[in-house]
């Protein structure tokens, strides 16, 4: 896992109209130049069917090796790539590489997707042309979106059905932490459900949450979407969302995210 091991990076907001400040710039263009050099990489999650107890698939999540700094983690650099309109390309990147790599993921992979990427209009296309130049089947690729995005659904369906009609699965991350109302869920073409990491973790430690969790499982069911919880850490979180038959889990407590060939060892391990 590569989260924590570089030294941490440090991103000022510039002042209205100001310019970026130099060390901003500086990431900027090294982050440019190790997009075009192919340097950034992925890292794998697996994600357990709790039914089966087999590996369903994988999140893909990228990963820069930055010569100075080490292991750059998503969250040092996500945000300037925001806000620099590089999102688009970098999912791009992020898409053609998790095909590229798909034949050693076993079942389906997961990549996350920007706001950004998703109201781009060539993006669907691309997807299309990229499935065909991989020849991965589309049914083994699932794009992960925020629920923030589904706040606005008269701009954000038709995407989303244009992603659905290519045959690639959907799911929304981070699932409750945003604000769109729980009846949008079902005006969407919804496979996974990824429930946030916080509510995770108050599991049979919050009642609230615990609560929270059960009224979440249940909607899901009823609208035929299933469940991942995500950031699953401890053996007491695993027993309770058995039991409460959550679909997937994902979290440091059945691998943490690392490279492909730790995801092939799991999977050979388990004979997945
Ligand atoms: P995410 O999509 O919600 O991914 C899950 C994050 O939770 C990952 O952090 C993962 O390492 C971490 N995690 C997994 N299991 C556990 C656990 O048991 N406990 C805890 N505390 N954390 C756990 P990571 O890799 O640092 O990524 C952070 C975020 O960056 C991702 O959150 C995603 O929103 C974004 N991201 C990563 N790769 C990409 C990408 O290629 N494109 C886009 N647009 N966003 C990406
Ligand atoms: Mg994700
Ligand atoms: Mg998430
Ligand atoms: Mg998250």
């Amino acid at each position: 896992e590569a989260r924590g091991q570089g030294v941490p990076v440090r991103l000022h907001t510039p002042a209205q109209g100001g310019s970026p400040a130099p060390e901003r710039l500086e990431l900027e263009i090294e982050l440019r130049q190790a997009m075009a050099a192919r340097a950034l990489e992925l890292h794998y999650q697996p994600i357990r069917n709790l039914r089966t107890g087999r590996i369903a698939g994988a999140e893909a999540l990228v990963r820069w090796p930055h010569p100075e700094r080490g292991w750059i983690p998503p969250g040092a650099f996500i945000p300037l790539a925001e806000e620099r309109g590089l999102m688009p390309e970098l999912d791009r990147y992020v898409l053609r590489r998790a095909l590229a790599e798909m034949a050693r993921v076993p079942g389906w992979c997961a990549v996350n997707l920007s706001p950004q990427t998703l109201h781009d209009p060539g993006f669907v296309p691309f997807i299309r042309e990229a499935l065909e130049v991989s020849r991965v089947p589309p049914g083994r690729l699932v794009l992960e979106i925020t629920e923030r995005m589904l706040a606005d659904p008269e701009r954000i369906l038709p995407v989303l059905q244009a992603i659905k009609e290519l045959g690639v699965g959907l799911a929304v991350d981070d699932f409750g932490t945003g604000y769109s109302s729980l009846t949008y869920l079902r005006l969407f073409p919804l496979d996974h459900l990824k429930l946030d990491q916080r509510f995770t973790h108050g599991l049979t430690r919050s009642t609230q949450d615990t609560a929270l969790v059960e009224g979440i499982l249940d909607l899901a069911r009823r609208l035929g979407i299933e469940v991942i919880a995500e950031g699953v850490e401890t053996p007491e979180q695993l027993e309770w969302l058995k039991a409460h038959a959550c679909d997937y889990a994902q979290g440091y407590l059945i691998a943490r995210p690392g490279p492909l060939e730790a995801l092939d060892a799991l999977a050979r391990r388990e004979g997945s």
